[in-house]
């Protein structure tokens, strides 16, 4: 039988249509407009486009939409400044920073230097300590989306074997404890992992996140698994013309569509549910910081 293709697309927007709903509600009620802040330092290409689109959808769902744009040698003094009153505006209720940062900052510091109930991607260090510890934490909006689809499709995760492929602070670590906390046995391999194909084979739930373009082949699936594919990279393309590219992510579609029950395209799975779980996770901000009870099924 064909695996079930989860369509994060189509996900994505039933959880921007919770958020709008959410957003008018607290308009309606409490005269309360959630707003997020998004930080930019330089000129990267591919970070001005997801800012853009960030932007784009914040308004979108109703909510209010803040930008600062610094020029790439901008100094750190002055990035904490920035940060610093963004801390302390009211009218603000999430700030994300986009990365990566030009090489003179200190990512580390700059991360840890926003208000953690502020932090929407969820990578401030408190935030990290509460997720590991099972305490009401902002969670990182790729893992998040992840979670959702995996919770929507599966219903309950209990007892289920879970393979995270990956160890980075903003996917596979998180992905790894959200899915502990849903009660899965959890094996996070990397590039040191022995027989990985041994490793993935025995997992119900296969995360690859990894950045390596179509690693993962079908032979490493288990038969019937979900695969969750978080891997975005882009391929020489030169049958769609000179110079174009295509998206493919860390798993080999087709073949493990062949042998999975379940999986998410590239594109159109995991990539739309990070900005929906980024818009969801500014109004959880939100209703914390103003004391109401926040939505059901936008977090962990
Ligand atoms: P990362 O920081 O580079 O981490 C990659 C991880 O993969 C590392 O832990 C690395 O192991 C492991 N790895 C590398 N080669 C391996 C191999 N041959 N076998 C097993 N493990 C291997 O990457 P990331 O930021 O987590 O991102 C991973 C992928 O997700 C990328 O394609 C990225 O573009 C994508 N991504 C997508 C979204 C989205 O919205 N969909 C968001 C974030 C990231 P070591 O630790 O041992 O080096």
């Amino acid at each position: 039988m064909p695996a079930t293709i989860i369509n994060g697309k189509a996900f994505a927007a039933t959880v921007r249509g919770q958020v709008a709903e959410h957003v008018t509600q607290l308009k309606a009620d409490h005269g309360i407009t959630p707003g997020l802040a998004v930080v930019l330092v330089g000129e990267d290409p591919a970070s001005q486009v997801y800012v853009r689109s960030k932007g784009k959808q914040t308004i979108e769902v109703g909510m209010k939409s803040v930008e600062h744009k610094l020029d790439a040698d901008t100094s750190e003094d002055d990035l904490l400044a920035v940060i610093d009153q963004l801390n302390t505006d009211p009218k603000i209720h999430g700030i994300l920073v986009q990365l990566p940062l030009p090489k003179h900052l200190d990512e580390d510091l700059v991360i840890n230097s926003i208000a953690p109930a502020k932090d929407v991607d969820g990578f401030h260090i408190s935030n990290v300590g509460l997720l590991g510890t099972g305490q009401k934490s902002m969670v990182p909006c790729t893992p998040l989306g992840c979670l959702m689809m995996l919770r929507d499709h599966h219903g309950s995760l209990s007892g289920m074997d879970a393979v995270v492929i990956g160890r980075s602070n903003i996917v596979g670590k998180p992905m790894a404890q959200l899915l502990l906390g849903d009660s899965c046995t959890v094996t996070i391999a990397h590039s040191r992992t022995k027989d990985l194909p041994d490793v993935v084979r025995r997992a119900d739930i296969v995360v690859a996140a990894v950045g390596r373009p179509e690693m993962v082949p079908g032979d490493w699936i288990k038969p019937g698994a979900t695969v969750i594919d978080v891997g975005i990279n882009r391929l020489d393309a030169p049958e769609k013309g000179e110079g174009k590219t295509r998206l493919v992510g860390d798993v080999d579609y087709d073949s493990c569509a062949a042998v999975a029950g379940a999986i998410t395209p590239v594109p159109g799975g995991v990539g739309p549910m990070t900005i929906a779980c980024l818009l969801a996770n500014t109004v959880t901000a939100c209703c914390r910081a103003n004391g109401l009870p926040e939505p059901t099924g936008l977090t962990a």
